[in-house]
């Protein structure tokens, strides 16, 4: 019965057109809105559409949850769904939005952040961090990031070992990502210059989500000198993001 009401939901919202105010704000905001060609940017605003009626959002400590930061939110996450056939972030429990650094009032002694995604489905984010997406210069992408956390978990666990629907696939992903991920941990030892974030260099799960913010954001680059996980994250998001971005 939900299943059938979230098929006919969704057809009905992809069949909508998105509103001007939501398609600026994309347009101003989102760099592979303005370079896809217009089939793949309508599927980005259609994308979008299910992901601003169906995910729930909350703004947290006083920050009130504008239209405009939600569309740019649901925008570059999108992004990593241009090749999905019919996902669109449903299993996100909730989008958490805070004004600023993320503090914690728990008792644990980890550090502040500017994002987290949750094993029950949970993904949070920090407003100002998301707006610098895009700067000159910086590669990083905090949604990208944390969204991609929640699609590793999407296998029950977060453990950087991502869901590929061919096990010939999954087996080539576990053997590359582990000779990468000890490279990135040499190199980071040895100080030197790396394409990938040093912070992947934690665990297997930070090394996936930094490894797919350079897939999405500097796709040139990590294809250069990254090749074979490259291919490997192009099988997994279905898309290539050369077809967008010349970095
Ligand atoms: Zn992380």
């Amino acid at each position: 019965m939900l299943s059938l009401f979230r098929r006919w939901h969704i057809r009905r919202l992809l069949r909508q057109p998105l509103d001007n105010d939501r398609t600026q704000w994309l347009k101003a905001h989102i760099a592979a809105h303005q370079k896809l060609d217009a089939a793949m940017r309508r599927r980005l605003e259609q994308i979008v559409a299910v992901m601003l009626a169906r995910c729930h959002w909350e703004g947290c400590e006083g920050l009130v949850l504008s239209d405009e930061i939600r569309t740019r939110i649901a925008g570059h996450a999108a992004v990593m769904l241009l090749g999905a056939k019919d996902y669109y972030f449903d299993s996100v429990s909730v989008i958490l939005v805070f004004p600023g650094i993320i503090r914690r009032h728990d008792q644990s002694n980890r550090s502040p952040t500017v994002g987290e995604a949750w094993a029950n489905g949970g993904v949070v984010l920090s407003w100002p961090e998301v707006q610098r997406i895009g700067i000159q210069g910086n590669q990083h992408n905090v949604v990208v990031h944390e969204f991609a956390h929640h699609l590793d978990g999407r296998d029950g666990e977060m453990g950087g070992s991502i869901p590929f629907s061919s096990t010939t696939d999954q087996a080539e992903w576990a053997r590359v990502a582990a000779i990468e991920y000890q490279q990135l941990l040499e190199d980071v030892r040895h100080r030197r210059a790396t394409v990938l974030d040093p912070y992947g260099a934690t665990n297997e799960a930070e090394f996936f989500a930094v490894a797919s913010e350079a897939f999405f954001e500097q796709p040139n680059r990590t294809h250069y000198h990254h090749q074979a996980l490259f291919d490997l994250l192009a099988k997994f998001y279905q898309i290539d993001p050369r077809l967008w971005n010349d970095h």
